[in-house]
């Protein structure tokens, strides 16, 4: 005889299993926990996911995370260097580099990186809007910060072949990230270092 569990947990459970690092037992005993403990406590995760769907989107200028459809915090600060933009592949790379407390630049986030085996090329990336964004002018600088690995390569030599003809300087990370890695897992001071000794693409 085997037994199964209501197939409300069931489903939860596949659904956090689905998230990177979560393996189905883990995620069993994440919902069963959940049971366990305060009805209250699932109501405000309920309210959490209500919100993060509802009030959480993309900032219209540099693609960070952010409320509504507001500028990030990032963008609506002016007291952050506005001739400098960093490009990065996705939001959590931009939660690394401001951890080193080395940059103090803006940031343009791309969404990914370009992958043409996969059909990913400059349209599927938010690529246009930092074309934009150069174009407006007052730009010097844009640090190339994509990923060590083969894609993070193909992105970094396209944006400079675009970017280079609009005058303004390319530089990218030095290679002290691991080569392969995400920046995201890089630790703190390499990534400085990396930001640090940036060279000319
Ligand atoms: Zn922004």
């Amino acid at each position: 005889m085997s037994i199964s569990l209501p197939r409300p947990i069931q489903r939860l459970s596949a659904l956090l299993s689905s998230l990177q690092g979560i393996g189905p037992r883990l995620a069993q005993r994440l919902v069963l926990q959940l049971l366990r403990g305060e009805r209250r406590r699932i109501r405000d995760l309920e309210e959490a996911f209500h919100e993060i769907r509802e009030q959480v989107g993309w900032c219209p200028r540099c693609g960070f995370l952010t409320e509504g459809e507001n500028l990030c915090s990032v963008c609506a600060d002016t007291g952050r260097e506005p001739t400098v933009i960093c490009v990065v592949e996705e939001p959590q790379d931009v939660l690394a580099i401001e951890s080193t407390e080395q940059y103090r630049g803006l940031y343009h986030v791309l969404g990914g990186a370009m992958s043409p085996m996969d059909g990913i090329g400059p349209e599927e990336l938010r690529v246009k809007e930092l074309l934009g964004r150069i174009r407006e002018g007052g730009i010097a600088e844009v640090i190339v910060a994509t990923n060590p690995n083969q894609e993070g390569d193909v992105t970094a030599l396209y944006l400079k072949e675009t970017l280079a003809p609009m005058g303004v300087r390319v530089t990218r990370l030095a290679r002290g990230v691991p080569s392969g890695g995400d920046l995201e897992y890089s630790d703190r001071s390499t990534l400085g270092n990396a930001l640090e000794g940036r060279t000319d693409l």
